[in-house]
């Protein structure tokens, strides 16, 4: 369940809801049938979980500190080979090219 992307809930459940509002107005006619409008509201239902599994991924992936967090407390312990010199584009202070984040103000580099 963990595995099945958010767009698939979404296709399943247009294919339930469309399927059943189809078969139920062709064969039932304008009244319908309470069998068909279950599995109606059950492809509805799965139409929201794709939505939240969505949206809940793109929440995630925003306020994830790890990246930064990690890049942060390793920025200091990088070897710093002094071949090239660079101007750090944050602090305007000369810095060594070959690091990822300027040595001065840990700002990053590339
Ligand atoms: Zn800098």
């Amino acid at each position: 369940m963990v595995s099945i992307p958010g767009w698939a809930y979404i296709i399943i459940g247009v294919g339930i809801s469309w399927y059943s509002w189809f078969v139920n107005k062709a064969t039932y006619g304008s009244g319908g049938n309470p069998v068909m409008k279950v599995f109606f509201w059950l492809g509805v239902l799965f139409i929201f979980i794709g939505v939240a599994k969505i949206a809940a991924a793109r929440f995630l992936r925003k306020t994830d500190p790890g990246e930064s967090a990690l890049s942060n407390t390793l920025a200091p312990r990088q070897p710093i080979r002094q071949q090239s010199v660079v101007l750090c584009p944050y602090c305007k202070g000369k810095t060594y090219g070959h690091g990822n984040f300027c040595h001065r103000c840990g700002g990053r580099l590339r």
